[in-house]
């Protein structure tokens, strides 16, 4: 698999989680921000996740975010407004 893939799978098996960049960076071990930016941008561009500005369910910091287009159904009003999500 690629890394557009493993992003995806992460992002997909972590759908209670609003992830940032330098986060899936971390979480995967990739050896480029760059390409964590690279990569989430054509997955949303191609619809399959959910990007935009909002506060990181791992970092707590309000940055470019990524979450799975699961999440909005899996997690309450609630969850909702504890992981920040602005949506
Ligand atoms: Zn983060």
């Amino acid at each position: 698999m690629g890394i557009r893939e493993d992003i995806l799978v992460y992002i997909n098996e972590n759908d209670n989680m609003i992830t940032c960049d330098d986060c899936i960076t971390r979480k995967l071990k990739l050896s480029r921000r760059q390409a964590a930016y690279q990569k989430c941008n054509e997955l949303e561009s191609r619809g399959l996740i959910n990007r935009k500005t909002n506060v990181c369910s791992v970092c707590g910091k309000s940055k470019k975010c990524n979450w799975s287009k699961n999440t909005i159904s899996n997690i309450g009003e609630k969850k909702k407004y504890l992981l920040g999500l602005k949506i």
